[in-house]
């Protein structure tokens, strides 16, 4: 079972615990209690698929309210993509998470969240509609997950003209299912109407409202399949020191790191590596929280004053800063130290990085290369989480080049572009979703 952060009253299966998505109360969704699944990580051997090791975790960590064989059917439907190991050197892998088809880490989430309700909506009389508001980004993340989804459909709100083009082409080229609504006013107002309509009762009564936002305990689980796939690939019991080092701004991936961990991963360390909005590696440093107005950076992914998952952070090590510093590190790199690692990266390897995993490699040598004496180098794992075409004009800033597009990336410009013009305004938003979907 799983209880909010804030209530261990409040306890829901995961089925619930997901459709809820945030708790009434405010808190976020966290496993009750913390099974020791090392035997089935010794049991997952490097020549399986990342879909099947996804397959027979998920069994694990469900098999309260699901069948092994739905389990897998599961991480199948929502695990069409693969996660890539890399070598950098001897020290340092890569684990690429951009495979997926908006090219970032959060399809993993989005995926596995879109078949988990798809798969508990089966037979239902009534669709679910996913409503979320979109600066640009995670809404293409969201949109490719549940386009197509059987008994969902998906409403996205985003700020006509303040997203970017090939963002906006993302949004509203998909059709079926998937309904763009440009809105004319800013992001801000976009998240109001958003946040209303869950509010209005009436609305509540007549549809099967719901959101798949990035803190829902659906996208969470399935983040921490990849550290176990890393592990397992790399040698489960190598007996050299294991660490993780993960980019990070809200903190949903190196939480799902620590669930891996607490599950029974054997992992050495977490390196927590921020852009200058570094509240935790702050609090890591001093044990003050100390949350704040975000800076815009390059790696703007992570621009985060505030990080919504450092609650189940805390949950975790119930509050005990020092056992949460004795398992994490945490570092913060500059905007300049961040272009310069892509310049370099580049130059000496060919090899585009995009901003947010300039970031955590930039940690990683820090760490290594920071502790006098350190003969144990061991085995660095750096999530790398996304690709370098999506972040074009720094990369350009970096290396003078651009990085080649990925198809996946270059077939929604030359779709045609669907969507609804609406002002921001509730009522009418209201008004659309009731004769549409009810
Ligand atoms: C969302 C995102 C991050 C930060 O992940 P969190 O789970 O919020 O810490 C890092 N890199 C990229 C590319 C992202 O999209």
């Amino acid at each position: 079972m799983f209880i909010s952060t804030r209530n261990p009253q409040d306890r829901r299966t995961y089925r619930r615990a997901i459709f809820q998505g945030l708790a009434p109360d405010g808190g976020l969704y966290v496993p009750e209690e913390w099974q020791d699944h090392t035997d089935l990580f010794r049991g997952l051997s490097p020549d399986m698929s990342f879909q099947e090791m996804a397959g027979e975790i998920t069994a694990a960590i469900l098999s309260r309210e699901i069948r092994p064989e739905q389990a897998r059917a599961l991480a199948k439907k929502a695990f069409f993509f693969e996660p890539q190991l890399k070598a950098l050197d001897e020290n340092i892998t890569l684990l690429e998470l951009f495979h997926g088809p908006s090219c970032a880490f959060k399809d993993f989430g989005a995926s596995f969240l879109a078949a988990s309700m798809e798969f508990f909506l089966e037979g239902e009389s009534e669709p679910a509609v996913i409503l979320t508001a979109t600066s640009g980004d995670t809404g293409s993340a969201v949109a490719q997950a549940f386009h197509n989804r059987k008994n969902i459909e998906v409403v996205i709100l985003y700020p006509s003209g303040r997203v970017s083009p090939l963002q906006e082409k993302q949004l509203t080229t998909l059709g079926g299912n998937i309904q763009a609504l440009e809105i004319d006013g800013s992001f801000d107002d976009c998240q109001r109407m958003v946040k209303e309509a869950f509010l209005d009762a009436d609305l509540q009564d007549k549809l099967h409202l719901t959101s798949a936002n990035s803190i829902n305990l659906g996208r969470l689980l399935p983040q921490s399949f990849y550290y176990i796939f890393a592990r397992v690939k790399t040698g489960l019991n190598s007996g050299i020191p294991f660490r993780f080092c993960v980019p990070s701004g809200n903190f949903g991936n190196l939480t799902a790191g620590l669930y891996a961990w607490k599950w029974g991963l054997p992992v050495d360390k977490f390196i927590a590596a921020t852009n200058r909005n570094d509240v935790v590696p702050q609090y890591l440093f001093s044990g003050e929280f100390d949350p704040r107005p975000s800076v815009a950076t390059y790696s703007n992914a992570m621009d985060v004053g505030n990080p919504s998952n450092f609650e189940r952070m805390l949950h975790l090590f119930n509050r005990n800063w020092k056992a949460m510093r004795s398992l994490m590190s945490g570092y913060s790199v500059t905007d300049s130290e961040t272009l310069e690692l892509i310049g370099d990266f580049y130059r000496r390897r060919n090899h585009f990085l995009d901003p947010h995993t300039a970031v955590g490699i930039h940690a990683v040598k820090r760490f290594l290369y920071g502790r006098a004496g350190s003969r144990e180098m061991g085995t660095n794992v750096v999530l790398s989480t996304a690709h370098a075409a999506k972040f074009t004009e720094t990369v350009e800033k970096a290396t003078g080049k651009k990085p080649t597009i990925p198809p996946q990336l270059q077939k929604p410009m030359e779709k045609e572009k669907k969507a609804l013009s609406m002002g921001a305004d509730m009522g009418e938003l209201k008004q659309y979703l009731i004769d549409t979907y009810r």
